[in-house]
């Protein structure tokens, strides 16, 4: 079946529509796309790709998934959307309460958000209004960690890197932060007092004014994608409470599986005051997310002069995508997913290694579903994207980073030829 976009509208595409941070001088190429089926997007020249990205993280049961399907269809025959002002529902009821299951036990209350950078914003309002109710108002900057990414909304962009974050033409419109230094200690390294010194200090110094430390835990992703010391994280929690600074956690990339652990938090043996998933939470299908938090904080916020939390957007809670998300969450509690993440690091590992040994490759590094080239040197996008598709796969690199974090239900030949394509072309450039 070819049933994607015809030449003409094609071409009006380039000439009208915005892609993610693209020209509308030099549009960029596209792709177009008739359908996508399990690990799968089909061309509409009837070529198949086998996906590398998940489509950025969030397609981790695959795509057009007859569960996930069956949910959607099945809400929609009830109601596609209701407000959420005044009104509730069983959608919105039953995937709140999975959220508080599965996530660290003190995070109790939840606030359903319409994307990642949403929950990012609704996060830093809910630091900013639990220190203005406990009557310390000058609490109200944020502390975040270089090589962050946290979303393009205003209030996340001023957490993400001030320099490699995409945002620095806005750095003098945007609220200033503060920015400790990104964590170097790996993933299985061994903390030193030195590594978290700055951060320390950065605390101490400001403790007056800060009201949250916001980071990605373990796996910082858009920013550089580095993993680094679940020690580190810890310490960071411990520093949060020493200085009375609430932490933040952004899982929006890491949320529900992707890194090994259902949180990268878990890593750790840490609970955020405040957490942030997205991304993955509809499996893929819709847009959704939430913030979710200890029962103290909701109850401080709701007993400040404004007597509420200051945020409800139009779509807040959509139906639809509370169906799905539900669906999707109780898909993953009925997989072994825990195994499907093993199987597939173990994957990537293999696959990856041989890259390690090329002149132009300056890493390689594997955490759970997540597998990263890194180039010594910037790749063009436009050189590249065509010759991973003429392999059939689809990788999306980001600067020096050629980076993949399949669907869980790849195939262990799926994903060899994924990975070995991924090699192919990267010795080809070499
Ligand atoms: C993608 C991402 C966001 C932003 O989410 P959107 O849904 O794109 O707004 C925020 N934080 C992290 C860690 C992300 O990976």
């Amino acid at each position: 079946m070819m049933n994607g976009p015809n030449a003409e509208q094609l071409a009006f595409d380039a000439r009208h529509i915005w892609h993610p941070y693209s020209s509308m001088i030099n549009p960029p190429a596209m792709f177009p796309v008739a359908s996508a089926s399990g690990v799968r997007i089909k061309l509409s020249d009837g070529r198949e790709l086998i996906d590398g990205m998940a489509s950025w993280w969030s397609a981790v049961h695959g795509y057009n998934h007859p569960r996930l399907n069956a949910a959607a269809k099945d809400q929609i025959d009830r109601m596609a959307h209701v407000m959420f002002g005044g009104l509730t529902h069983t959608p919105a009821i039953e995937l709140s309460r999975k959220l508080v299951a599965m996530t660290p036990e003190p995070l109790q209350r939840v606030f359903i958000a319409d994307s990642g950078s949403v929950a990012v914003e609704v996060a830093l309002k809910m630091a900013i209004q639990y220190w203005h109710a406990r009557g310390r108002p000058g609490k109200h900057r944020m502390l975040s960690i270089r090589n962050g990414y946290h979303g393009d909304t205003f209030g996340a962009m001023s957490v993400c890197d001030p320099v490699n974050g995409m945002h620095e033409l806005f750095s003098g419109v945007l609220a200033q932060q503060l920015f400790a230094p990104r964590p170097e200690v790996p993933f299985d390294g061994t903390l030193t007092p030195a590594d978290t010194a700055e951060l320390e200090q950065l605390l101490a110094t400001h403790q007056n004014e800060l009201a949250a430390l916001i980071l990605e835990p373990v796996v910082q992703g858009a920013g550089g994608m580095r993993f680094y010391s679940p020690a580190w994280l810890r310490r960071a929690r411990e520093l949060c409470d020493q200085y009375d600074v609430l932490l933040i956690a952004d899982e929006i990339a890491t949320g529900f599986g992707r890194s090994g652990e259902l949180f990268a938090c878990n890593h750790a043996g840490i609970s955020p005051d405040i957490l942030c998933v997205g991304k993955a939470l509809t499996g893929g299908y819709m847009t959704l997310a939430a913030t979710l938090a200890t029962a103290e904080i909701a109850e401080t916020i709701s007993s400040g002069g404004a007597g509420c939390f200051m945020h409800g957007p139009t779509f807040m809670a959509n139906p639809l995508a509370c169906a799905v998300a539900l669906e999707s969450l109780t898909l993953l509690e009925e997989m072994d997913w825990q195994a499907q993440v093993k199987r597939l690091e173990a994957g990537l590992k293999r696959g990856l290694e041989p890259a390690r040994a090329l002149d132009s490759v300056a890493d390689v590094r594997v955490l759970g579903a997540i597998g990263v080239i890194e180039r010594k040197a910037p790749i063009s996008l436009a050189e590249v994207q065509p010759m991973f598709v003429e392999r059939g796969i689809w990788v999306r690199p980001f600067g020096k980073l050629v980076y993949v974090m399949p669907p869980y239900i790849m195939s262990d030949e799926d994903l060899a030829t994924l990975t070995g394509a991924m090699v192919d072309v990267i010795t080809a450039l070499d």
